[in-house]
């Protein structure tokens, strides 16, 4: 299969250089490979998405010298295939329905009995208050969804140990065969949330139905969501979707150190371009000139 791979920015504010950053890397590793650099608009927070950052994105990669197969991907356009894995993944028991306020799930969380809250790449630890018994019967619901993380575990590792391929560097240094740890991802990521308060899906669901749909072999992106790997990997599993490459990439920081963030509009590349800045200065200051 030929090598493919994205850059999946969400249009909430303007890129700056650490995305651009991990575009040239992906487009770079597609490049040496003879394969093919795509882009996805993952503008599934309606809320918080505007029609201006996505022309700016649009904007900002070209004049970095990208280019791309178009149209490219959408997420508000596949919310019909969020919700028919979100249908399998409820037929086989393994979602339940969450009425649980932010406040509700600290406080809960925070209670003697449950020792110091678990930070989870989702937040806290969810604590379990409204997972059933039993899987819940009856159509899906439109409603908040979590993922019983101990159950599916159960059924995704019967036959096989869950693990994935890093090609990059994780956060640690963590590189090859990387497997996952059942009671690792039961205390330390717990009932993830599948579907969204007025999205009908989350991050982790759309990101692994697109990249399948996508048939994306090599997922290149910061080591900021390494930790959520393990989540994709396991709904790869269940879903019967192909398991790609990884490879998580190190963040650009400010002066300070801190790994750089959407309101970091300083470091924003229009910001840079209205300066009089060429794209050669810009790989200049992400350490990716091309060497004469
Ligand atoms: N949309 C995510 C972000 O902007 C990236 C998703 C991914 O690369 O998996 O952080």
């Amino acid at each position: 299969m030929s090598y493919r791979t994205r850059f999946a920015p969400s249009p909430t504010g303007p890129l700056h250089l650490g995305h651009a950053y991990s575009a040239l890397v992906a487009a770079r590793r597609a490049e040496a490979a003879g394969g093919t650099f795509l882009l996805r608009i993952e503008d599934i927070d309606q809320s918080r998405a505007r029609p201006e950052w996505e022309a700016q994105i649009d904007e900002d990669l070209s004049w970095l010298g990208l280019d791309w197969p178009r149209p490219e991907m959408r997420q508000s356009q596949r919310l019909p295939a969020y919700r028919a894995a979100l249908q399998t993944l409820w037929d086989m028991g393994l979602l339940y329905p969450c009425s649980c306020t932010r406040r509700d799930i600290a406080e809960a969380a925070s209670a003697p009995q449950e020792g110091a809250p678990q930070l989870g790449p989702d937040g806290i630890v969810y604590p379990g208050t409204c997972r059933p018994e039993t899987a819940p019967e009856g159509p899906l619901p439109d409603a908040v969804l979590r993922l019983d993380m101990a159950r599916a575990l159960e059924r995704a590792c019967r036959h096989q140990p869950l693990f994935f391929t890093e090609t990059g560097k994780g956060p640690n240094g963590e590189s090859g065969a990387r497997p996952i740890a059942r009671r690792r991802m039961i205390e330390k990521v717990g009932d993830v949330v599948l579907a969204r308060q007025g999205m009908g899906t989350s991050y982790h669901l759309s990101v692994v139905v697109d990249d399948a749909e996508q048939q994306i072999t090599e997922v290149v992106r910061g080591q900021d969501l390494f930790e959520a790997t393990p989540i994709h990997v396991l709904l790869q599993r269940l879903l019967g979707l192909p398991v790609p490459l990884y490879h998580h990439h190190r963040l650009i920081r400010d002066e300070a150190g801190k790994r750089l963030a959407k309101r970091d509009d300083a470091r924003a590349i229009r910001l840079y371009r209205d300066e009089g800045k060429s794209p050669a200065d810009i790989l200049k200051m992400i350490g990716l000139a091309r060497s004469a």
